[in-house]
């Protein structure tokens, strides 16, 4: 039952505190660019307090009333300066605004915002946002944070979009000693204060999305190795609490195994430069750029390997590295996730354990509760469910079936690196459904409208009459316009048949030996509703 359980509230966000991330941007906010996050923040977790301030550099690129950023309500701003000089400002509905008048269009300034308070405190991390202040078994503070779903002013300062990734962020914590703190990037440097606080400054040069800047505090162990990966040293480490140490040369053993098969799949790790990190948390997981959050405790599953790290590695380049600017397009960073766990229980266990991945797996837990690609200024609160990752995993899997090997992984390669590394590696949709045009050489848009933008199924309608010497099997898609070849499986006089059928909206017939059965899909590669006729 826990497992169940546990599957059914797997990424389900729950939303406890009203405020999301994206959704539609304000005139003020599309009028500026940000380049650039400096958090400094004291965090008391005696207290449950966090104080300090965060400089936000950011270029204006269009005429704008005010700067306008996001952050929580419940904080209290002592003060805002622009370029260093203090200003006046608003903080009202969880929004800063700050006349504009006299800063320049084109210009690059430099936001400070001072502020204060306590984080609201998480209810179901990582899928209800804000702090988790926990203590590790030696009694010492262990604190994450979470802000996926919720948004990053949940904690600082930000122009809170997917849209807009910061160049690179420096975060700077100051805890008590001896707690470590773990984030992104690379540690530039530990300042001891010379009384009972020291600071820790991490540095990533990457541009990364708001929710993705992240730390943790506790009093961690740094388990690190080097691993090659491809041709590189790729810096390892796992920040670890004492209690946990056991298993984390095995963790970090499977880490190996992972940038293995993602580096041959999809090509060099994407932070090089930086490092793999992984953080013991005291919740589930989150795909915090460099620095994922780890809370499942080593269990392997079934297939004997750590699906949750490998997930949230698969998103170092599915969603990380190639992300989307509207959180309509999410699918892309949770399906292409999960079908990344496919492919590597293909590429481990062979094709017939991929299949049943599908068939088993991920078939029962698809909820068609919404399409898997909504409207355009989406938030995260509206795309939240299970559809965009198994169902999105499903269409890649589909796909495939329809285009044939090697058009599809030509489509994945061209699409992760389609965009240019340095500032828009963001894709849509509609990039995706081009490459794949482009690929094949065909137009299949009435795939993607029936998988990408529909909710439900497309309907397959099957007749069966009887002759005097056969019987007829009719097939045909409801769907006006929709092609899926359908295979299927029947009883003939030299043993069974499996033939792949071209099947469209107009009823195709075939005869099969008199009262014969005839299985539909046996393999299950389609999602599909059947509408029988009998
Ligand atoms: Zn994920």
């Amino acid at each position: 039952m826990k497992t169940v359980l546990l599957v059914i509230s797997f990424f389900s966000f729950a939303f406890s505190i009203d405020v999301t991330s994206g959704g539609k941007l304000s005139k003020n906010q599309q009028g500026i660019d940000i380049k650039h996050y400096d958090i400094r923040l004291k965090v008391d977790s005696k207290r449950k307090m966090i104080s300090g301030y965060t400089d936000i550099k950011m270029k204006i690129i269009d005429e704008i009333r005010f700067i306008e950023l996001d952050l929580l309500k419940s904080y209290f701003i002592s003060k805002i300066k622009v370029d260093g000089v203090a200003t006046p400002f608003k903080h009202r509905e969880n929004k800063i605004f700050i006349k504009a008048q006299d800063i320049k269009l084109n210009s690059t300034i430099v936001i400070t915002v001072e502020y204060k308070g306590k984080p609201p405190v998480a209810e179901n991390p990582p899928w209800s946002g804000g702090f988790t202040w926990s203590k590790s078994k030696d009694g010492y503070p262990w604190v994450g944070v979470s802000c996926q779903a919720n948004g990053s002013y949940l904690w600082y300062p930000s122009k809170e979009h997917p849209s807009d990734e910061p160049q690179g962020a420096d975060i700077h914590i100051t805890v008590t000693k001896p707690l470590s703190v773990a984030s992104n990037g690379l540690l530039k440097k530990v300042t001891d204060h010379k009384n009972k606080w020291h600071t820790w400054h991490w540095s990533t040069d990457y541009n990364i999305n708001p929710y993705n800047i992240n730390f943790t505090v506790g009093s961690f162990d740094v388990v690190e190795r080097i691993i090659p990966s491809l041709g590189k040293p790729l810096k390892t480490q796992f920040y670890v609490l004492n209690e946990n140490i056991a298993g984390s040369e095995k963790l970090l053993d499977q880490a190996e195994v992972f940038i293995g098969f993602f580096t041959r799949n999809f090509g060099q790790y994407p932070w090089i430069n930086e490092k793999l990190g992984i953080v013991n948390t005291p919740y589930w997981g989150m795909e915090h750029q460099t620095i994922i959050a780890y809370g499942n405790e080593y269990k392997d599953n079934e297939k004997g390997y750590d699906f949750l790290l490998l997930h949230e590695m698969a998103h170092e380049w599915w969603g990380n590295y190639l992300s989307v600017s509207d959180w309509s397009d999410f699918w892309i960073h949770e399906g292409f996730a999960v079908y990344s766990e496919a492919l590597f229980i293909e590429e481990k266990y062979g094709f017939d354990e991929y299949n049943s991945f599908f068939k088993k797996n991920l078939l029962k837990k698809i909820p068609q509760y919404k399409p898997i690609v909504l409207d355009r200024n989406a938030t995260m609160k509206q795309v939240a469910g299970l559809d965009p990752y198994y169902k999105g995993a499903f269409v890649l899997h589909m796909l495939r079936y329809l285009i044939g090997d090697e058009d599809f992984f030509k489509v994945i390669k061209d699409f992760l690196h389609s965009k240019k590394m340095a500032h828009d590696n963001q894709v849509s949709t509609s990039d995706f459904i081009d490459i794949v045009h482009n690929t094949t050489g065909e137009n299949i848009d009435w795939f993607f409208e029936v998988y990408l933008y529909e909710k439900k199924y497309p309907i397959l309608i099957k007749n069966i009459s009887h002759g005097s010497n056969h019987t007829f099997v009719e097939l045909s898609w409801k769907n006006k316009g929709f092609a899926m070849p359908v295979e299927v499986i029947y009883k003939s006089n030299t043993g069974f048949t499996q033939k792949k059928l071209v099947v469209t909206d107009e009823p195709i017939m075939i005869a099969i030996p008199q009262y014969n059965q005839i299985k539909i899909d046996p393999d299950k590669r389609i999602l599909l509703t059947l509408d029988k006729k009998e």
